[in-house]
């Protein structure tokens, strides 16, 4: 798709062109820098509702959400008054506040299977500490990870499949020593033969298993049940736990997450994201024997200068209220699948290579002309298509993350009319790509 020059991109191109010089690549995470989708990122002035505005002025409709987060949009009133409420009375303190209790009661009261959580300031830190956790608990050292999940730039996480049937990992990023990878093991997803050969072999040194029940970081990988329980069940005989990393699918899918959603109990469960309510916060939990081995209770150590930082608190508490509301996640579920399936019936009619696959209000543009993939190495490597729509659509008003391997989120906030709007624009855009 060629560039509009008919739109004024100036501000953001200026800005981008300032921030280069003091970031690297112009940003603070990588895939803010368009390299995927090529061309410039948009610099963002504001939001409100399921709308943002860039620097010069344009409008779009966001399906990027910050990346999940914004499960009711941007500056949603109540969140809004929330945190500024709180702010008033100063923004930390490193000593407890009743804000911290009153955000984990609401969590706990929802969320059976854990009895006791930790919060601290993102997704990362919620996994890293879950994994030392589970070391800690287990007295054993090795982990394993699926291809294609992403769980935060943790050093024992950025590792990829070695060669071999049970494969030890190698590092995936410059400055992870090759010893840490090695502790991590990297099995392919839904691949229940691979996971027993590993546990056969490796059980006595294996201290957790991590995966995103939601694999939706690198695409919309959804597992088969079946692998989720039978994952389940081996865990539990082989004594290593299982660590539910649902910084993306917790409070999205439904208030308790892909464990909710699949009827299926971690030891330990990760959140973040949408529990912060646009500001940094992360979690663990796990039940109360599991939980009394972290620092000052038990020997695993865990702290931070903002963890359970009050305005975080604030935001997060209101978010999660709103969440709670009856038929929260069945309304939103309905809208998704309207939008969804408006693109899909579509694509099917003219005969195109491509489909939106979904859950709840999480959906993914998957150009590997079938439905259903459950693992990373399925996904076409190609990502010209969505690259192509990708520019169409900032040209026509409608924001998705610029990655194809990202996945767009549906908010409370997205009116019937703007889905209506975007799904004609992301109609008009297959066609021209596919001309
Ligand atoms: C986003 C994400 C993380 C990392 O969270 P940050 O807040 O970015 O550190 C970890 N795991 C999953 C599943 C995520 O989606």
């Amino acid at each position: 798709m060629k560039i509009d020059h008919s739109i004024n991109r100036s501000t953001s191109e200026k800005l981008f062109q300032e921030s280069q010089t003091y970031f690297p690549g112009g940003v603070n995470s990588p895939v803010r820098a368009f390299k995927s989708v090529g061309g410039t990122p948009l610099f963002i002035a504001k939001g409100n509702g399921a709308e943002i505005w860039d620097e010069d002025g344009n409008q779009f409709v966001d399906f990027c959400g910050s990346w999940g987060p914004l499960i009711n949009g941007h500056n949603h009133p109540y969140i809004y008054q929330s945190v500024v409420d709180t702010l008033k009375n100063g923004a930390s303190f490193g000593a407890p506040t009743r804000k911290e209790s009153e955000l984990a009661k609401f969590i706990l009261d929802r969320i059976p299977f854990i009895d006791k959580l930790r919060f601290l300031s993102s997704g990362t830190e919620a996994v890293m500490s879950a994994i030392r956790l589970a070391r800690g608990y287990t007295n054993k050292t090795k982990i394993v990870k699926f291809d294609g999940c992403y769980h935060g730039h943790v050093d024992a996480l950025l590792v990829k499949a070695g060669s071999g049937l049970v494969t030890f990992g190698t590092s995936s990023s410059a400055g992870v020593p090759e010893a840490f990878a090695n502790e991590t093991i990297v099995l392919p997803l839904n691949d229940l033969d691979a996971l027993k050969t590993c546990f056969e072999n490796l059980s006595n040194e294996i201290a957790c298993v991590i995966i995103e029940p939601i694999p939706a970081n690198n695409g919309l990988l959804l597992q088969d049940l079946s692998f989720l329980t039978d994952l389940r069940e081996l865990c539990t005989a082989y004594g290593i736990l299982l660590i539910f990393d649902e910084v993306i699918s917790g409070f999205r899918v439904a208030f308790g997450g892909a464990a909710e959603h699949y009827k299926i109990t971690p030891d330990i469960v990760t959140y973040g994201k949408i529990m912060g309510g646009g500001l940094p916060v992360g979690a663990y939990g796990a039940k109360r024997e599991i939980m009394s081995f972290v620092s000052p209770d038990g020997p695993v150590y865990q702290a931070g200068t903002l963890s359970g930082n009050p305005v975080a608190m604030a935001a997060g508490l209101a978010q999660l209220s709103l969440c709670a509301q009856e038929n929260f996640y069945e309304e939103l579920e309905k809208k998704t699948t309207t939008f969804v399936s408006d693109i899909n019936d579509f694509a099917n009619t003219h005969h195109l290579p491509v489909e939106l696959v979904s859950i709840g209000s999480i959906f993914w543009f998957s150009f590997n002309g079938k439905k259903r993939i459950a693992a990373a190495d399925q996904i076409d490597a190609d990502m010209t298509s969505f690259n192509k729509l990708h520019h169409f659509l900032l040209n026509r008003g409608v924001y998705f993350g610029p990655s194809g391997y990202e996945v767009g989120f549906i908010s409370s906030a997205h009116t019937s009319e703007q889905l209506a709007f975007s799904a004609e624009q992301i109609k008009e855009g297959l066609k021209a790509i596919y001309q």
